[in-house]
């Protein structure tokens, strides 16, 4: 399954970290791979495609309509340029230049994360600018609302486990804000699993990612009213050119939402597996020496439980850092969740990982916390 790779020199690696870009996102489907297939055997009129798919991605969505785009992050700057330009072809050409038109996007300070870049610059791509509101740790909604102004575009909010999870406003007051300002809202959800839920919460244009929750190729979507979404499509001729979807992967996005929708029913039953099964690898990591192993819940609400590995140096010889270090540097290279490393903690996420790859890690970690070669 792997040549492919191996060809090039490359070890598969082995994914406990989540459905992570920086390990190539999700594994497709056979289903999804054999719809990307097929969409690349035949010639469609593109724009006829992006609003027929749309219009399936937005039945997902609950929205009135969706704007397939290559990732969350293309979303955000497309949700933006299309805040501040609409669809009018002058205004969208002129882009990142606003033409005078409100182009400030307020957030909230503990929301200007960095998820492999930052969020900040993808506001700025849109030919927005990034307008803080509050502090790191601490904000209320007057705050918000303090920052809006005669050139307010719009607010974003940032659903994530990224931002700061204490002090800040919920989406609930942002759109309330937003409402009493007349000022749109735009989420990004890009992890997020349930497509229906941050639509439902007023926002108006809710970005998602198509290679994190929902299973699909590195692509993604905007959900939000009809008169929006066609401002988004508008975009394609301007600053979304160089952010162009291919036909194969909005087909393999229309599949994988797809299969994501059929399975939502079963999400709880799925993620008590998981939880189950992590449980189990807790309980075996917990007596290796070094090594004390729970299982939590995603810090940002989400359905998924990790097991979490708790590094004591001493006793592990090495800290927690430098044991995901040697797991990664191993062959093949094994990736855990090392967002808490810092303070001691490394996770498996049960997403990515197959039933193969948690024995090898178990093997991997037994072997280097005995002393023994690797
Ligand atoms: C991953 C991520 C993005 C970018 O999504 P892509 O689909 O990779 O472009 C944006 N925002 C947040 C919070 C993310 O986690």
């Amino acid at each position: 399954m792997t040549a492919v790779y191996e060809e090039l020199g490359l070890p598969a690696a082995v994914n406990a970290n989540g459905k992570m870009t920086a390990l190539g996102g999700s594994v497709l489907s056979d289903a999804v791979v054999a719809a990307m297939g097929e969409a690349a055997r035949s010639h469609v009129v593109m724009d006829r495609l992006l609003e027929a798919a749309g219009a399936e991605l937005a039945r997902a969505a609950g929205t009135e309509d969706a704007c397939p785009t290559t990732g969350a992050a293309a979303g955000i700057a497309i949700s933006v340029a299309a805040l501040i330009a609409g669809t009018d072809p002058y205004r969208v050409e002129r882009l990142p230049d606003a033409c005078g038109a409100p182009d400030e996007v307020v957030l909230p300070k503990g929301h200007a994360v960095h998820f492999g870049a930052p969020v900040r610059q993808m506001v700025a791509l849109g030919g927005g600018r990034a307008v803080e509101a509050g502090e790191v740790n601490k904000m209320r909604a007057e705050h918000l609302a303090g920052a809006i102004g005669d050139r307010t575009a719009a607010l974003l909010y940032v659903q994530s486990h990224h931002t700061v999870q204490k002090g800040m406003v919920s989406l609930a007051e942002t759109v309330r804000v937003g409402r009493a300002h007349g000022v749109p809202v735009i989420v990004d959800a890009a992890a997020e699993e349930d497509l229906r839920a941050w639509p439902a919460t007023g926002a108006d244009l809710v970005v998602y990612s198509g290679g994190k929750a929902v299973g699909g190729p590195t692509s993604g979507m905007i959900c939000g009213p009809s008169r929006l979404i066609r401002a988004c499509r508008a975009q394609y001729g301007g600053i979304g050119r160089p952010m162009k979807v291919g036909k194969e992967t909005v087909l393999g996005l229309v599949h994988a939402v797809r299969e994501h929708t059929a399975r939502a029913g079963a999400a709880a039953e799925e993620a008590e597996r998981q939880r189950l099964r992590m449980a189990e690898l807790a309980r075996r990591l917990g007596e290796l020496p070094g090594l004390t192993a729970d299982v939590v819940r995603d810090e940002a609400g989400r359905l998924i439980h990790r097991a979490q590995l708790t590094v004591d140096p001493e006793q592990a010889g090495r800290d927690a850092a430098g044991l995901a270090a040697e797991l990664a540097g191993g062959d093949p290279p094994v990736f855990l969740r090392d967002h808490h490393a810092t303070s001691g903690r490394l996770s498996v996420d049960p997403r990515t990982l197959g039933p193969e790859d948690e024995e090898l890690l178990v093997r991997r970690l037994t072997s280097l916390l005995h002393g023994e070669p690797a």
